[in-house]
């Protein structure tokens, strides 16, 4: 049985005041936060058993190459990738991205096409508007529509022969949107083109298959659920990933290196040049554990409750309007109050000790979209309570009779 009460306890700055209040953290769409149980495993690694990993013969670095590989694994099951060598470690969603924006330089020509969503992050707009002017290929974009759902029919008439990579969030950081990746997926495949999911956003609520999704490349962060700052995956089916050249040249990704010629390690070290972040890979399968004890059956479940007693609770107040509506979202509410500047709100719920974002979330052409400069954001997580958000909405009303 789910008890937020006890899974509270697991997070130790819960128990901290934010400007003599006690903390509301609904900023977890930006990161979330840690359990002990990761904590632990980062002090275990820097009190037992630092070391450099993969070249070392002394027993900490095969205890630390041990540990390395083990989460490796763990993130392989989690996501049901084929083969672990699927699994690259990366720094974070924007680095995955990056790299396969990098290596698709070399596969694409003029004319081709790139196919990217209105609900996109800023990290997966810019590195493929970088990949268009090196290649000459063209940016298309799927349309919105008022309720933050991207249109499909639209999405149906820009694949093409010319297609050649779509590239979609499985959901949206600023509205909450689950897309439907399946289908964006089966539908891309129709023509050829490879797709890439941007799953930062989904990681935190929902487990995904890559397999059974038949995605090419699957990306997230660490940080975003329950996880270590920089540390992240890159899944890719292995086909791609041979296909693709490195990304980086350094230490680790190679296999022999003379001044004539160097060649490459096999994957997934190819991919993983220099020292990596070994003690952040190892938090991450901790991470992943945390979750898996919890369930995300589980999770999901409350963290929908969550949304639905928020959406309600925030409907009451007079001149709030909730941006992204879809019948599929998970816990995010992206909103402002009639006209008052978002970061003013957010200025005041933080005197409350209420963390929640304000501003255009890296998402600049949904808020053109909407017309609007930004919105206020609170994003729940598992470990976030009803009574949280009552006192996020009295907060709200508070600074709304402040502000106007
Ligand atoms: C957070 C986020 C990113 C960027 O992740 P980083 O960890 O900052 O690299 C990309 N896409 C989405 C949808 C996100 O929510």
């Amino acid at each position: 049985m789910f008890n937020v009460e006890t899974i509270r306890k697991d997070f130790p700055i819960l128990t901290r005041k934010v400007n003599g209040k006690p903390l509301v953290y609904f900023d977890n769409a930006a990161t979330s936060q840690k359990p002990q149980q990761v904590i632990d495993a980062i002090v275990d690694y820097y009190s037992n058993y630092n070391s450099n990993i993969h070249r070392g013969v002394h027993s900490l670095s095969q205890e630390a190459t041990d540990k390395y590989e083990l989460a490796r694994h763990k993130i392989q099951k989690h996501f049901n990738a084929q083969f672990a060598h699927e699994i690259i470690f990366t720094s974070g969603t924007t680095h995955s991205i990056n790299l396969v924006a990098s290596g698709f330089s070399s596969l694409l020509k003029k004319g081709d096409e790139i196919i990217v969503s209105a609900l996109e992050h800023h990290s997966n707009i810019v590195p493929w508007q970088m990949l268009c002017e090196r290649t000459g290929a063209i940016l298309k974009v799927i349309p919105m529509n008022q309720d933050g759902d991207l249109i499909m029919s639209e999405y149906d008439k820009l694949l093409s022969k010319q297609t050649k990579l779509v590239f979609v969030n499985h959901i949206s950081n600023a509205l909450g949107t689950i897309n439907p990746i399946k289908y964006i997926i089966d539908k891309a495949h129709q023509v050829d083109a490879a797709v890439l999911i941007d799953g930062a956003q989904a990681c935190p609520h929902l487990k995904p298959d890559v397999q059974a999704l038949d995605v090419d490349f699957y990306v997230a962060s660490a940080h975003k659920m329950c996880g270590p700052t920089g540390v992240g995956m890159l899944y890719g089916k292995e086909a791609w990933l041979n296909k693709l050249p490195p990304y980086q040249g350094g230490g680790e990704m190679i296999a022999e290196v003379t001044f004539q010629k160097t060649t490459y390690a096999e994957l997934p070290h190819k991919f993983e040049a220099g020292t990596p972040n070994i003690c952040g890979g190892i938090a991450f399968g901790a991470a992943i554990d945390y979750m898996n004890t919890i369930g995300f059956d589980v999770i999901a479940h409350y963290e929908q409750d969550l949304l639905e007693y928020a959406t309600l609770k925030l409907h009451e107040i007079e001149g709030l309007k909730i941006y992204g509506t879809s019948k599929n979202k998970t816990s995010v509410i992206s909103f402002n109050l009639e006209g008052i500047h978002p970061y003013d709100v957010g200025t005041i719920l933080d005197k409350m000790g209420i963390a929640v974002r304000t501003g255009h979330h890296c998402a600049q052409p949904i808020m053109d979209y909407f017309k609007i400069p930004g919105t206020i954001r609170a994003s729940f997580a598992f470990y976030n309570t009803k009574s949280e958000i009552d006192s996020l909405v009295n907060a709200i009303k508070k600074a709304k009779m402040m502000l106007s």
